[in-house]
């Protein structure tokens, strides 16, 4: 249960006063639905208010805060004119200007012969001193609370800064004290305020620098979160492992045979991860390993030998994909492998319904298939395994956690091998995934051609069509990226839709679209007639991004390239050099290019390396970018910065350990109050399992 002392954090954000149905709504969409979610959304700027000149003396378009005396109304003979109200100091008028006003609430705040502190922004306009809609209008006994810096905070649509700070500020009221978690020499070491301090810190920001990832007291905040992280992380890690698996280590020369019948060589990084692989297999625990490598680079062949070690045992194998044109691809490549050997493989995927699923199920419960193919199709009740003793998961970061274990409570304790063709930077690696073991593949397939890679302005687009027609003539084929332009699928497609329509008018009928709004079959038939050489150019919106393997294409364009995440780019071109012929991707763009777009592209050209680019898109990710951070996979913090705490992310990490080494009940002082720390921070199901454990 949660401790009492952070009852008040975890009251509905409504139960503040002032904040009634409307206001609670917003703000939830906003923060979050606790009082806790308001504290810890953090300002993004700050307005200082302490400048007090006299009337003559502002400076125009500064923030000031003027006492004046309020002289006379002026309210407009025509609606669309503004209100205007006339006040003085000694040294000169204002003229506080009002559009759509409402007149009894003017006369109410401003009443003339009175005195009121205002702030706003100072504007000289035909000779006048002004000010338009002042932020804030208040008595002389109330002057002390404007007369300070206030915090900006991040708003959505339908809240403004007033209520928001103001309940933000009574939210920050409610926070009292809690223990110290934080080991004291590392406090000490970091200039660090005690959490409270720090929270109240953070949201009265004085000068920008307080506003930086790196102030004390943000890092304090922040290095909070991670370390409840952490310590969460290490705690699953801890009972995952006590989980007692199964020992697969029988050999029946099944995996050697299958070796022996690939038409190439395996790569060294393939050996490497496939040993790390089946001693995982072989142990008494459940394994539950990433293995990582670009697009291309062997991944499903590795993942294919780990089940045979499997089969070997008697027992199953099942891969996952995150899509059915991926899970087709892998059921061609693993098939084929797979007859020469005399193992039988299935596919299963939301298409298959009826008798023929029921066959296939029927098959799978019988263990007369040996390894299964599928989408999430896998996931579904009346699926059901003989033995399933390793599953697969082709993760492309469109799986959560919780699908993860769902496949592996197919089977009694299976070992779990999660792909990824999204290279996780090292750092991230050690943090976010700590729960993992992971093996890399760091070398490609010998014979892979390096893709040329070029950025052009959009308005190149018909040398680009030129050079397009020329390469087609001589057999080549290409892929046509259009990108995600909207939040809407639809707007997407018309780009798509315009884009194959333009292309088409060039090469008549020569010209397919594929697209995520189009059903399977249809999908099916583009790519194979893409695939046979009946079109040559390939439109498509980001589908193609998952999975597509037609060696036969050499040519990737990509519009809008500026918009796209490096590896996002990365993994599109990865779509082409797989074939004989000489590969390139083009990246269109529409200049102007910003500064990290730029860089970006230019990272591109330079390299091919998966595991670097994936290092460079972290550091170029902005705090901007945080919706493509949640859509990546990557784990998203509320006071962390994954690209500007990493430091503090590794300290973290082995800060957890050290404490779980020490005191793994946390039933110590300190860890009495990192208890508290994951309360906090709704870790609530890690602190249960520390108790039953
Ligand atoms: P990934 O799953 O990592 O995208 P695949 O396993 O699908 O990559 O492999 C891509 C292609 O490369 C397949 O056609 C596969 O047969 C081939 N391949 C895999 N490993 C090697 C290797 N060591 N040498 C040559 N070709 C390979
Ligand atoms: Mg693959």
């Amino acid at each position: 249960m949660r401790p009492e002392i952070l009852f008040p954090l975890y009251a509905p954000v409504r139960t503040l006063s002032g904040v009634g149905p409307r206001l609670s709504t917003v703000i939830e969409k906003l923060a979050g639905p606790n009082i806790v979610d308001l504290c810890w959304h953090l300002p993004n700027g700050l307005v200082d208010r302490r400048y007090s000149p006299k009337v003559h003396d502002a400076v125009p378009s500064t923030i000031a805060t003027v006492t004046v005396q309020v002289m006379e109304h002026h309210p407009p003979r025509i609606r669309r004119l503004p209100y205007k109200v006339t006040c003085s100091d000694d040294s000169g008028v204002l003229e506080l200007v009002f559009f759509h006003a409402r007149n009894d609430y003017l006369l109410k705040v401003l009443p003339v012969g009175e005195t009121r502190v205002i702030s706003g922004k100072i504007e000289h306009f035909q000779g006048n001193v002004q000010m338009t809609h002042p932020d804030h209008i208040v008595k002389p006994s109330e002057a002390k609370d404007l007369l300070t810096v206030e915090p900006v905070y991040p708003l959505t649509a339908g809240l403004t800064s007033k209520p928001l700070n103001k309940v933000i500020k009574e939210s920050l009221r409610l926070a009292a004290p809690l223990p110290e978690w934080q080991d004291p020499a590392w406090l000490k070491k970091n200039r660090g305020p005690s959490w409270l301090e720090a929270l109240q810190v953070v949201h009265a920001p004085e000068e920008d620098d307080d506003l930086s990832p790196q102030a004390p007291a943000r890092i304090r905040l922040a290095y909070d979160e991670l370390l409840a992280d952490q310590l969460a992380l290490s705690i699953v890690r801890a009972t995952q492992r006590k989980k007692s698996g199964r020992v697969i280590n029988q050999d029946t020369g099944l995996l050697q045979k299958a070796t022996a019948s690939l038409p190439f060589e395996l790569t060294n990084s393939q050996k490497v991860s496939l040993d790390e692989i089946l001693s995982d297999m072989a142990e008494p625990f459940r394994m539950l390993r990433l293995l990582q490598g670009d697009v291309g680079s062997g991944k499903t062949v590795v993942a294919f030998l780990a089940m045979l070690r499997a089969v070997e045992a008697g027992a199953q194998g099942a891969v996952m994909a995150p899509t059915e044109v991926l899970a087709k691809q892998h059921f061609k490549t693993i098939s084929e492998l797979a007859d020469k050997i005399g193992v039988t493989v299935g596919i299963l995927t939301g298409r298959d319904k009826g008798k023929a699923r029921q066959a296939l199920l029927n098959q799978l419960a019988e263990g007369e298939i040996s390894i299964i193919v599928g989408t999430h199709a896998l996931f579904q009740a009346d699926v059901q395994f003989n033995d399933l003793a390793l599953a697969v998961i082709d993760e492309q970061h469109r799986f959560g956690v919780h699908q993860r274990l769902m496949l592996a409570d197919k089977g009694a304790a299976a070992d779990m091998l999660v792909m990824t063709a999204t290279p996780i930077p090292r750092t991230l690696m050690l943090c976010a995934y700590s729960d993992l073991d992971s093996s890399r593949l760091t070398d490609k397939p010998v014979g892979r051609k390096p893709i040329e890679t070029r950025a052009l302005p959009v308005e190149r687009l018909e040398d680009v069509v030129g050079r397009l027609a020329t390469a087609i003539d001589t057999g080549a084929r290409a892929f046509w990226v259009c990108p995600l332009v909207d939040e809407s699928e639809l707007v997407d497609l018309e780009a798509a839709t315009d884009r194959h329509a333009f292309l088409n008018r060039r090469f008549p009928g020569r010209v397919g679209l594929i697209h995520g709004q189009m059903k399977g079959p249809e999908k099916d038939r583009v790519m194979a007639a893409f695939a046979a050489g009946e079109i040559d150019i390939l439109v498509a919106t980001t589908v193609i991004e998952v999975g597509v393997d037609i060696p036969e294409a050499s040519i990737m364009v990509i519009e809008h390239a500026e918009r796209f995440g490096l590896s996002q780019l990365h993994q599109l071109r990865g779509r082409v050099g797989r074939g004989e012929r000489n590969s390139s991707c083009l990246l269109l763009y529409a200049p102007p290019l910003g500064e990290t777009a730029r860089a970006r592209l230019n990272i591109l050209r330079e390299t091919d390396d998966g595991f670097l680019i994936a290092e460079e898109d972290l550091r170029l990710r902005g705090a901007g970018e945080m919706l493509g951070t949640r859509q990546s996979g990557l784990p998203v913090f509320r006071l962390a910065d994954i690209a500007k705490h990493q430091d503090l992310m590794l300290a973290a990490r082995d800060d957890a350990r050290l404490i779980l080494e020490r005191d793994p009940g946390l039933s110590s002082e300190r860890g009495k109050a990192l208890r508290v720390l994951l309360y906090l921070f709704e870790k609530d199901s890690v602190v249960q399992t520390l108790r039953s454990g």
